[in-house]
């Protein structure tokens, strides 16, 4: 296992449509337990492949909750949404960032476990928020996308000013900030 470079927002394979998992070889496996490891060091409740670089289905999740489900989910399906609700929301690809976002408030999603084992997550809440902005992920959406051209652009000045402060002193490991990191 090892932890991976986590992708910065500017780099093109966030914004790819990232390809389906063929076959859950020795290389999916490592891959997902590189996710979990990654997700754990940066402290954050979710990592989808893209953000360390890699173009395939797959993601994992745990929102820090004993009574939920956490793990990878490979070539997930989102496959019912209800209700609507607004919480402040942050990613790992985007440090320091984060804003409230407006998402369905329950989501039914399906696919398969590392093992090939089939998954069906019930999820509300954090859980339901987590996969969904996981899931975007995978369709190269930044939950950036879901907020009002104003606010975007708002943050977006933010995050360049803070990306010159970063270059102009020492690159480092990224250091999210407060709210969640996904
Ligand atoms: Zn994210």
């Amino acid at each position: 296992m090892s932890v991976r470079e986590i992708r910065l927002l500017g780099d093109p394979i966030l914004r790819e449509e990232c390809e389906p998992v063929e076959e859950i070889d020795d290389e999916v496996r490592r891959l997902a337990r590189d996710l979990e490891e990654t997700m754990y060091e940066a402290d954050g409740v979710g990592l989808a492949a893209p953000q360390v670089g890699v173009a395939l289905r797959m993601f994992a999740y745990d929102v820090r909750d004993p009574d939920l489900p956490a793990g990878v989910l490979i070539n997930p399906r989102i496959e019912a949404t209800g209700g609507s609700e607004k919480d402040e929301e942050g990613c790992l690809s985007i440090p320091g960032l984060t804003a409230a976002v407006e998402r369905p408030a329950r989501a039914v999603v399906t696919g398969l476990d590392p093992d090939g084992e089939e998954v069906r997550l019930e999820a509300e809440g954090l859980l339901a928020r987590c996969l969904l902005h996981e899931n975007d992920h995978l369709d190269g959406v930044l939950f950036l996308d879901h907020l009002s051209p104003l606010k975007r652009s708002m943050l977006l000045d933010k995050w360049s000013k803070r990306e010159a402060e970063r270059s102009g002193s020492s690159t480092g490991a990224s250091s999210p900030g407060a709210g969640i990191g996904l």
